[in-house]
């Protein structure tokens, strides 16, 4: 089925994605992170669906300013079915909310990956955000592929999108920007593990700033979190 549809859509927009990708896996979510560019795949999705299953992981370690865009943005956009997930064993596992300290990929586990998992468990298949520009190793992407370990279809509609197609997006239909994007954050993550962004930096160098780490684990390979490159 993924080989079809990416066939038969190899020369459609992002609306023609997600359009088939509702009629092809009916039983489908969007998750977002509602960071600095999220507001055009919402927008795009909302216009095909209006109630189309909006995820939303709240990791507890967000920037305030992330917490009101998300409502200012579900309710510019008339979302109605837009789920806030927390993890349920943070007062166990992180009690004193350092572990992001000590081990980041545990913390992303334990606030990410694993509450996310459980949320998707309802779904045959999710949509993303992901593109093609943001590194090598998704240089590749293609709109429609088969989740390696769950066997979801994940959905990538603006996967050959360029950024400066995201900025006209934005501009064009006058959606609300993140408010730490004009502060220098071009990508926006959790408040401990983002940093502001320098000029000629790369737009994701703030995320784990000098750490070995390009993942938050939420992109499996083979059913399990790795690092793969890329900053998420
Ligand atoms: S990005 Fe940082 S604070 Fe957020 S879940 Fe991962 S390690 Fe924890």
């Amino acid at each position: 089925m993924v080989g079809a549809l990416n066939a038969r859509l190899t020369h459609h927009g992002a609306t023609d994605v997600l359009r088939a990708a509702f009629v092809a896996v009916p039983d489908i979510a969007l998750v977002s992170s509602f960071g600095a560019e999220s507001v055009v795949l919402l927008h795009l999705a909302a216009m095909a669906k209006r109630d189309v299953p909006v995820i939303f992981i709240d990791t507890e370690m967000l920037f305030a300013e992330t917490l009101v865009y998300q409502q200012e943005v579900a309710e510019r956009l008339r979302l109605r079915n837009v789920t806030i997930i927390r993890a349920d064993d943070v007062a166990r596992a992180d009690p004193d909310g350092t572990l992001h300290q000590r081990d980041t990929d545990a913390c992303c586990a334990l606030r990410k990956t694993q509450p996310l998992q459980t949320a998707l468990a309802p779904y045959s298949g999710w949509i993303t955000g992901r593109k093609r520009y943001q590194s090598g190793s998704r240089a590749t992407l293609d709109f429609f592929e088969v989740e390696a370990g769950t066997g979801r279809i994940k959905v990538n509609p603006l996967a050959r999108w360029a950024r400066a197609d995201i900025v006209e997006y934005m501009d064009e239909n006058r959606l609300p920007r993140h408010p730490l994007v004009a502060q220098g954050y071009p990508s926006i993550g959790c408040a401990p593990c983002t940093s502001p962004v320098a000029e000629g930096e790369d737009a994701r160098a703030g995320r784990w700033r000098d750490q070995d780490k390009d993942e938050c684990g939420i992109h499996f390979v083979n059913g399990k979190m790795v690092r793969t490159g890329a900053k998420t």
